[in-house]
């Protein structure tokens, strides 16, 4: 772990993309490719390959806890360091003892899997004191860091990427394909080094990352994009991915978790559809009884975080899964093919069984982009009708009536644009009520006052500059009293550092919060202040990594002030 723990710092100490990748190229050009296999997923920041979704499940407050028991340190001592260090890695680096380094990538890889594996909190710490005690200083600050899931080097995925692309003599889009394809880096550097990057198979059951979408403000926005537009509502629920194949189904999140056993009404459906798919769609409250149409997020909202989800609750709260793109079939991946394509194989994919077009769609029928191919319902799967436009009046009148159907708004879409997998880019735009509502990071939390005492019901929130997140706001309201105990529950088992009666937090939970404007402020970090904050949800489908930027902020000013 020397060498890796070196590289680490090397790569740490330059901002230039391209010396990082150089560096990590030639670090991995030192290593078998075995090795050069594992090193190639740490430096991703993981533990293990995205697509087996193992998790160490170490909590940072227990690791702390055991940073401290191995250094010796005072509470105060640790906290003074954090402060100057900003994260427990680099603390660990700076005050476990000295030692002879012992561990190698290897035997890292196999003790994370043994914690992996450990069953409860005090077998996985005895392995991670294990893991601590034979490294040096260096290697503990990265092997915390492994841990944490953050390396905090400036290194994404993507530059690794690069990196095995130059080690190796690849070249890049067929680098990012096979990884893409495999979902493991590891595995990838493996073809890359082997020169047979193109055996690379779709490994279904990972997840591959989701399309994104950029807000449009208006509908003459939207259509400075792209002139025809397929159109569809903006279901308010929670994005999935589902992969079909050999009678199973699975489902995936945008945080790539296995929400499965979530939506236990799903696979069943999904299971029985033909051939091998993956579907992008919407899961949603759905009233099947009446109306035909979505329920509020907020009736969804309770099936959400269960594991175990009773049967009682499946019948107060059913959902469905509004398919909307296809990504795989049978055989093949479609993401390259324009919108328009992919279509025209999910309809072909769904065709099988035909029910009629839900109640709320009735009216709407005439605008259907895709004539024959009305929404197909296989009892908890339906087709996300979709719609043409080329006018913004045909646009306001699309939002008009998505919002008659209890829906967000709408997704506008250009016919011609590739499925871009984790891209936020401008063919998928989507038009929603407020002006604005930012994704925010929770830093901070406080004690409440009133009801709220003995409640962290107070949360301090950032946005990301670069690699950093710096404070915009705070907010008191939004949030319901089963919701604020909850997250209570979690910010008191995440606490970073006590400041009395403010809690420093892990940076992991995502807010939606709303607001009614926007001004420059020297009172948080950001050099902005929302007016009239809250907090319109919690987005526990957004990693923390998904927030808005700073230049989102910009952005919103700007317009504002215009
Ligand atoms: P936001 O969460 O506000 O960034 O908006 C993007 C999200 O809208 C996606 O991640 C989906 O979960 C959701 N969504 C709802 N309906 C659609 C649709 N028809 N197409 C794509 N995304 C949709």
């Amino acid at each position: 772990m020397r060498g890796f723990a070196e590289t680490c710092e090397r790569i740490a100490a330059t901002s230039k993309k391209l010396e990082k990748t150089a560096i990590v190229a030639e670090y991995l050009r030192t290593l078998a490719a075995p090795e050069a296999a594992i090193a190639a997923v740490f430096l991703s920041g993981r533990p293990f390959p995205l697509w087996e979704e193992t998790t160490l499940q170490v909590g940072g407050s227990s690791l702390w806890r055991m940073v401290q028991e191995i250094s010796g340190k005072t509470d105060h001592a640790l906290r003074e360091a954090y402060r100057k260090l900003g994260d427990l890695g680099a603390v660990a680096g700076a005050v476990l003892p000295p030692r002879e380094s012992s561990l190698t990538l290897t035997a890292t890889e196999s003790f994370f899997r043994q914690i992996a594996a450990a069953r409860g909190p005090a077998a996985k710490l005895a392995l991670v004191r294990e893991m601590l005690t034979q490294c040096t200083p260096l290697e503990a600050k990265y092997v915390v860091k492994i841990i944490t899931g953050d390396l905090r080097i400036g290194l994404k995925e993507s530059l690794v990427e690069e990196a095995i692309a130059k080690a190796y003599g690849s070249t890049l889009p067929g680098l990012q394909r096979a990884n893409m394809l495999l979902g493991d880096l590891g595995e990838t550097l493996k073809l890359a080094e082997a020169q047979k990057l193109g055996e690379a198979r779709m490994r279904l059951f990972h997840p591959l990352g989701f399309m994104l979408a950029s807000p449009a403000e208006s509908a003459e926005e939207a259509l400075s994009y792209f002139e025809n537009a397929l159109v569809e509502d903006k279901y308010d629920g929670i994005r999935a991915q589902a992969h079909c194949a050999n009678g199973a189904a699975r489902l995936f999140s945008r945080t790539r978790d296995d929400i499965t056993e979530s939506f236990p009404e799903l696979p069943p459906v999904l299971a029985s559809l033909a051939g091998d798919l993956i579907l992008d769609g919407e899961i949603v409250a759905w009233n099947f009884a009446d109306s035909g149409q979505a329920l509020p997020f907020t009736a969804l909202q309770q099936r959400l975080g269960r594991k175990k989800v009773s049967d009682k609750l499946i019948a107060e709260v059913p959902v469905a899964y509004l398919v909307f793109d296809i990504l795989y079939a049978n055989g093949e991946l479609c993401i390259d093919k324009p919108l328009r394509e992919r279509a025209e194989i999910l309809r072909k994919a769904l065709a099988a069984e035909r029910i009629p077009v839900p109640h709320s769609f009735h009216q709407a029928q005439g605008l259907l982009a895709f004539g024959d191919n009305e929404p197909v319902a296989l009892e908890r799967l339906l087709r996300a009708p979709a719609f043409q436009a080329s006018s913004a009046t045909e646009l306001d009148g699309l939002f008009e009536a998505a919002r008659a159907r209890g829906n967000e708004g709408l997704m506008i879409k250009d016919p011609a644009s590739p499925y871009t997998p984790g891209r936020r880019g401008k063919s998928w735009l989507k038009m929603k009520r407020e002006l604005a509502t930012l994704d925010v990071v929770v830093t901070a939390v406080e004690y409440g006052h009133g009801k709220r005492i003995g409640m962290l019901s107070d949360y301090t929130f950032a946005v990301w500059e670069e690699e950093r997140l710096v404070n915009i706001g705070k907010a008191y309201s939004g949030l319901t009293d089963a919701e604020i105990a909850q997250m209570t529950e979690w910010f008191l088992a995440h606490v970073i550092e006590d400041q009395g009666i403010r809690l420093v937090v892990e940076p992991k939970v995502v807010l939606e919060v709303a607001f009614n404007n926007m001004m420059l402020s020297d009172r948080h970090e950001s050099g902005y202040a929302l007016r009239f904050p809250r907090i319109v949800r919690i987005r526990e489908d957004k990693l923390p990594e998904e927030a808005d930027t700073i230049e989102r902020v910009r952005e919103i000013y700007e317009k504002q002030k215009a």
